[in-house]
């Protein structure tokens, strides 16, 4: 997969996405659905807006937004109306009815004369929801239709009574469930775009013409081609023959993509730099002519200007939703810097030598000069078009992989997104999975900062660590399929050696050393058991980030069984691990990473693919199924989406002096506020 980009997430399996660690891990998410946290100043926030069907909604804040100066926010401003002016556009490239569907949906809703008293009102605004979710008729993870399980004739009801209008055929598309089954479909039989919903190709279109056309199109030896049909819909002309109908100004979506160019001029007339200025009026330039030239222009130029603390993805960009990979989806996230984690990053950079000296690993294997490894943490602003409500957790852009070679890449790691992704209560995980009161207050007062820790000492300090004896290979070329495993145990060891040492507290990181316990007590639950839910009945462990965890805490658990360091506690059939001896289980920790940190630096095969085999992949089967019957019974909703935050200019006259961030606690009503103020395709 040339792009990393993290798209539609079901909640649930988070942690298992991350097979990098180019922007974080999903540790700390993994650990926190567990350790849901409170920080003291936002112990009022509600972070879970509602649930219903297979969905949670997520509401976060924008951490930092009082540090921004006024020209900053202005900018934020209005790269946020410049990515919601395009929403329009992911529900039409969706699905060719989804624009008069959502129409008729928002006049049914917001007219006083539907049917709320009917028993089936709830069905009829839980699909809507649904629809909204999904920025169209079919799920936003699994494709397929979404079930209108309301009758035919109480739509008929609503539309009559509300003067809603549907077409015959929009009509069919959400009560016939056969009928367009399915957004994007990727079996070769079915026809891929045939069988596909999606409208990016006229329903007539083969695929065999569409080969045929880029066969004729695409010079093979290029090596900087342009992105061919990134932003266009495949149409026939009078003719018959295949023409791409571009959006731009003017052409395809341009009442939508005039608004959209409009903000963003606006944003780069008060751009934090010349280079982010620039950028933009690339981008500018992009929407208006629908030049794929200038859009590269565009990536090297945006790819380059790496100043400044605001930034943006903006455009027709990640292309799953074309069975063919040429189309790109709209959309648009504005990102700010994160402060927080920079600041940390930047202490733990500073003192990245200390903790080379210090580490438990052989003399030998410790590097003379050590430099960490930056890693950046975002927070967003806003988030429209395909990223919204649901959305990636991190981003790695641009996709061409010649600029990315040439020019080079942007990767970020969406940190308030994953905060409150972990934030969200997950309804009784913690009764269920902490057996005593103390150890759940030790989670929720320090959990998040732990968890922050332990990703910043991971990637920072971590990946950094260690060097190769002279002459040995590449851990891929040494260790091969166990290289990945054993590097991520590694760089989680580090963290956890050091996440128990009071020089954490002497350099400001942590309040006190009872941040690393309560990191101790989650990454041995979630090791030893919480995180076998992620996996089916039966089957073992293959990721690496999974293998790497079980590795550790069950390496562990057994090297102290002797002394009582982890004791397993069953209590009215229920299996807890819980740590006795925090210091004990620290040099543990660091007896394990000495010995990986071996392994790694002699290249030791055999000694790494013991480890792995017997500790990492394995998993013990009653536990296994203790753990799902456990999590079942909580009924966590699998897909996670998220409200915005609204945006609110504060006027003197007629300048902008500052910029009010609320933040709306209901879906339906933000959908309704978008579909009302957005809808520049929706006539
Ligand atoms: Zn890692």
């Amino acid at each position: 997969m040339k792009n990393l980009k993290l798209l539609f997430i079901p909640a649930a399996i988070l942690a298992l996405i991350f097979t990098s660690c180019g922007g974080g891990d999903g540790s700390q998410a993994d650990n926190a659905e567990v350790d849901s946290t409170a920080v003291a100043s936002e112990a009022e926030f509600n972070y879970l807006a509602e649930q219903f069907a297979d969905i949670k909604l997520i509401r976060y804040q924008i951490p930092g937004w009082e540090n921004l100066s006024a020209k900053q926010k202005e900018l934020i401003y209005y790269l946020y109306e410049a990515g919601l002016s395009g929403r329009d556009m992911i529900w039409d490239q969706n699905y060719r009815h989804n624009l008069e569907i959502r129409k008729a949906l928002e006049t049914i809703l917001t007219s006083e004369a539907a049917n709320r008293a009917s028993a089936e009102w709830e069905t009829f605004e839980t699909y809507a929801k649904r629809v909204f979710f999904s920025n169209g008729i079919h799920h936003h993870y699994s494709m397929a239709k979404i079930p209108a399980e309301f009758s035919a004739e109480f739509l008929d009801e609503l539309l009559a009574a509300t003067g809603a209008k549907l077409s015959d055929e929009a009509k069919k598309a959400i009560l016939d469930p056969e009928f367009d089954a399915k957004k994007v479909n990727l079996d070769p039989n079915l026809g891929l775009i045939k069988g596909s919903a999606v409208n990016l190709y006229a329903p007539d279109i083969t695929e065999d013409e569409v080969n045929a056309y880029y066969k004729a199109l695409i010079d093979t030896n290029d090596t900087e081609p342009i992105s061919y049909g990134l932003n266009s819909r495949m149409e026939r002309d009078a003719d018959g023959n295949l023409y791409e109908n571009v959006y731009k100004s003017g052409g395809l979506y341009g009442a939508a993509i005039d608004k959209v160019a409009y903000w963003l001029s606006k944003a780069a007339d008060v751009a934090e730099n010349k280079a982010q200025g620039d950028a933009l009026r690339l981008l500018v330039e992009y929407y208006k002519t629908g030049d794929l030239e200038k859009w590269d222009d565009y990536n090297i130029a945006w790819s380059s200007a790496t100043e400044g603390d605001i930034d943006y993805i903006q455009g027709f960009v990640e292309v799953y939703n074309d069975p063919k990979g040429y189309r790109g989806s709209y959309e648009s996230i504005v990102q700010i810097k994160d402060f927080e984690a920079s600041d940390r990053m930047k202490v733990l950079m500073q003192n990245v030598q200390w903790f080379e000296d210090n580490s438990s690993i052989m003399d030998e294997h410790k590097k003379d000069t050590v430099k960490g490894v930056t890693y950046k943490v975002v927070n967003v602003a806003g988030e429209a078009g395909d990223a919204s409500p649901s959305t990636p957790i991190g981003v790695n852009l641009p996709n061409a992989n010649w600029i990315r070679a040439k020019h080079g890449s942007k990767s970020v790691s969406l940190g308030n997104i994953v905060h409150a992704y972990a934030q969200a209560p997950s309804s009784g995980f913690s009764e269920e999975f902490i057996r005593t009161e103390e150890l759940r207050a030790r989670s929720k007062e320090h959990g998040g900062l732990a968890g922050k820790l332990h990703t910043a000492l991971h990637e920072v300090v971590g990946h950094a660590s260690g060097k190769l004896n002279p002459g040995v290979g590449t851990p891929k070329e040494t260790l091969g399929s166990y290289a990945s495993t054993l590097e991520e145990g590694r760089a989680d060891l580090v963290a956890l050696y050091y996440l128990l040492d009071p020089k954490l507290v002497e350099f400001g990181l942590m309040p006190s050393t009872e941040v690393g316990m309560a990191e101790y007590d989650s990454y041995i639950r979630n090791g030893m058991m919480l995180q076998l839910r992620r996996i089916e009945a039966g089957e073992s462990i293959e990721e690496a980030h999974m293998r790497n965890r079980q590795l550790v805490a069950s390496w562990a658990y057994e090297k102290g069984m002797e002394e009582n360091v982890i004791e397993k506690v069953v209590e009215d059939g229920k299996t807890f691990f819980e740590v006795r001896d925090y210091e004990k289980l620290r040099v543990i920790f660091g007896e394990l990473l000495k010995e990986i940190q071996r392994v790694k630096s002699e290249g030791d095969y055999e000694a790494g693919q013991a480890l792995v085999e017997n500790y990492g992949v394995k998993v013990d089967k009653d536990l296994h199924e203790e753990v799902l019957a456990r999590a079942e019974k909580l009924n966590s909703a699998p897909y996670g989406g998220f409200v915005n935050p609204r945006l609110v200019p504060v006027m003197e006259g007629d300048k902008i002096s500052d910029i009010k961030v609320e933040y709306p606690e209901v879906f339906l009503d933000q959908m309704l506020e978008y579909g009302e103020n957005y809808g520049f395709l929706n006539k």
